[in-house]
C-alpha cells in the first residue's frame, strides 16, 4: 500500500489508517479477542497507522494486536484534557495501556471546540510539548471538526499534525463549508503540518458511494492518510483491496455499515447530557427528552458514553 510522509514529523504512514473508534465500546463493542483479530488482519494486510483516543477505550485490542503481530505501526491518540495534569494522566494512561515507551502522535481532542482551544487548553498543550521534548511523544497534533480551528492550527508553531473532518457531502463540518475546510487544510499543508483525515465516509452514511467518497479525500493535496473505522475482517479486506488497487469483493453487508443511533424514549431520564456531548449538534431537547436528528448524526457514538441511563442504542 502506498505510504506518505506525515508533514515534517518523519513518520511514514499508509494511505489507509485504521480508525479505532467503531470496533470499541462506544459503537460495535466487539469482545477483546474479536476486536484484536480485526486489527491483526488490518496490520497483517499492510496498514501501518492506527488512530485511537482516550475516550474510545480501545487501547487493549491495540496492545494485544501489537503483541500478536509483532508489528510497530504508527499510533495516534488524543485526549480532551484541559490542564497540564489531566493531559499528563492521559499520556501515561496511553503509554501504560498500550505497553509503549513512546507514542507517535498525541492530539488535543478538540472535536467541537472553537479557536480559543489554543488558549483555553494551553496547559494541556504545554504538557504535549513537554512530553515531546522528553521523548514520550514524537509529534503533537489537534483533531477537529472546525474550519476555524483547522485554519488556526496552521499558524501554531508547535502543532505538527492536524486531523480534520472532511467528506464530499460536507456533513459534520463546523464553522464553514467543505470548500472552506479544503482551504484551511491547504494552509496547514503549506505550513508543513502533517494532515490526515477523518469521517471521509461521513460516519458510514456515504458507504453506498464508497469509491467517490474515498477518491474525493485522496485527491485533497497534502493529505497523507484517511482514517476508516472497521469492525470485521471482511470490512478490513474490502478496504485493503481498494487501497491496494485490487478489485474489492462486494461489501460484506452494506446494511450493517449503515447504522443509526436512537434514544430509547422509555429509558431516557431527560438529563440532556447527550445534547452537550454530541459534537455535531445532532441531539435536541424534544419534549424534555434527547432526540437524535438523523440528518445531522455522524454516528460517532460519543453520546452513548455520555448517557447515564444507557438509553442511546445503535440499530
Ligand atoms: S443523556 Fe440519556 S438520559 Fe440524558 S437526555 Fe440523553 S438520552 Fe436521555
Ligand atoms: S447523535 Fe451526535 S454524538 Fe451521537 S452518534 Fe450522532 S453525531 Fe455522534
Amino acid at each position: 500500500m502506498k505510504k506518505n510522509l506525515l508533514g515534517k514529523t518523519g513518520l511514514e504512514v499508509t494511505e489507509l489508517c485504521f480508525g479505532a473508534l467503531p470496533f470499541g465500546p462506544l459503537q460495535k463493542n466487539l469482545p477483546l479477542e474479536e476486536a484484536t483479530a480485526v486489527l491483526c488482519a488490518a496490520l497483517e494486510g499492510g496498514i501501518n497507522f492506527i488512530d485511537t483516543a482516550q475516550i474510545y477505550k480501545t487501547y487493549a485490542p491495540i496492545r494485544e494486536a501489537l503483541k500478536q503481530t509483532k508489528k510497530h505501526p504508527v499510533i495516534a491518540s488524543k485526549s480532551p484534557a484541559t490542564t497540564y495534569e489531566e493531559m499528563q494522566t492521559a499520556i501515561e494512561e496511553a503509554l501504560n495501556e498500550l505497553n509503549l515507551d513512546e507514542i507517535d502522535i498525541f492530539h488535543l481532542h478538540a472535536a467541537r471546540v472553537g479557536e480559543d482551544v489554543f488558549t483555553k487548553r494551553q496547559g494541556a498543550l504545554e504538557c504535549l510539548y513537554e512530553n515531546k521534548h522528553r521523548g514520550r511523544i514524537k509529534a503533537v497534533g489537534i483533531s477537529t471538526h472546525s474550519v476555524k480551528v483547522t485554519a488556526r492550527a496552521a499558524t501554531v508553531e508547535g502543532i505538527d499534525v492536524v486531523f480534520p473532518l472532511i467528506n464530499k457531502s460536507g456533513r459534520g463540518i463546523l464553522d464553514g463549508s467543505r470548500e472552506e475546510m479544503e482551504i484551511a487544510i491547504s494552509h496547514c499543508v503549506a505550513q508543513g503540518k502533517g494532515v490526515y483525515l477523518m469521517k471521509v465516509l461521513a460516519g458510514g452514511t456515504l458507504v453506498g458511494d464508497y469509491a467517490q467518497a474515498v477518491e474525493y479525500a485522496r485527491a485533497i493535496p497534502g493529505n497523507a492518510s484517511i482514517a476508516v473505522g472497521m469492525v470485521s475482517k471482511a470490512e478490513v479486506e474490502y478496504n485493503l483491496a481498494y487501497f491496494q488497487d485490487r478489485k474489492p469483493s462486494a461489501l460484506p453487508s452494506l446494511a450493517a455499515l449503515q447504522k443509526r443511533f436512537l434514544v430509547v424514549e422509555s429509558l431516557c431520564a431527560g438529563c440532556l447530557a447527550c445534547v452537550e456531548a454530541c459534537p455535531n449538534q445532532a441531539i435536541i431537547d424534544r419534549d424534555g427528552k434527547g432526540f437524535i436528528q438523523q440528518e445531522a448524526c455522524l454516528t460517532c457514538g460519543y453520546c452513548v458514553g455520555a448517557c447515564p441511563q444507557f438509553a442511546i442504542r445503535i440499530v
